[in-house]
């Protein structure tokens, strides 16, 4: 799948990897139209230090590392996992997300995860903190990760986000019944 490219200079290359889970987060940048150029220009930057896969915002996304290399997202869980930055906020309630903004980020992000998924044969189920312990794959939350490793206090995408929604949201792109 072709999207543009801003390369972060902030990732890991390594021989190979396999890639057991997706990680959903926010980019903690409000719903506004070019969200992900902002956060991909800040993976960009030489200081942040940080980086994901992927940046998502409604009508656009940007790869910021190959799927190759590990970026930096979710320290404890990098090294085989695909990071994915939803425009939003972690604090947003189940309104917020099912506006007009977040679902065209929604359905930008389980397009790509269903694509993901394919490549990788990641089952496409939501994987919480034990089964990321256990070494489960599927598809977890930045906070998921920082309870199963405790190496980061990043509680994203929230307790709000509608992992049901959007769980259904990829199966069906991943069946091909959503463009
Ligand atoms: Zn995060």
């Amino acid at each position: 799948m072709p999207y543009d490219f801003i390369e972060s200079p902030h990732k890991t290359s390594v021989e190979s990897r396999t890639i057991s889970f997706v990680v959903i987060h926010t980019m903690e940048v409000g719903e506004r139209v070019g969200a992900a150029e902002a956060c991909a220009a800040w993976f960009a930057s030489p200081i942040s230090e940080v980086s994901a896969h992927y940046c998502i915002d409604a009508d656009t996304t940007i790869q910021c590392v190959r799927e190759k290399d590990i970026a930096w997202h979710a320290r404890g869980g990098n090294a085989n996992s695909i990071g994915v930055e939803l425009a939003g906020y972690a604090d947003q309630q189940a309104l917020d997300w099912s506006d007009e903004y977040s679902r065209g980020v929604l359905d930008r992000a389980a397009r790509l995860t269903a694509d993901v998924c394919a490549r990788y044969q990641v089952p496409i189920r939501r994987l919480r903190a034990s089964g990321l312990v256990a070494g489960r794959r599927g598809i977890t939350g930045h906070a998921d990760v920082s309870a199963a490793f405790h190496k980061s206090d990043h509680w994203d995408p929230g307790p709000a986000f509608p992992w049901g929604a959007f769980l259904d949201r990829t199966k069906r792109a991943r069946s091909g019944a959503v463009a």
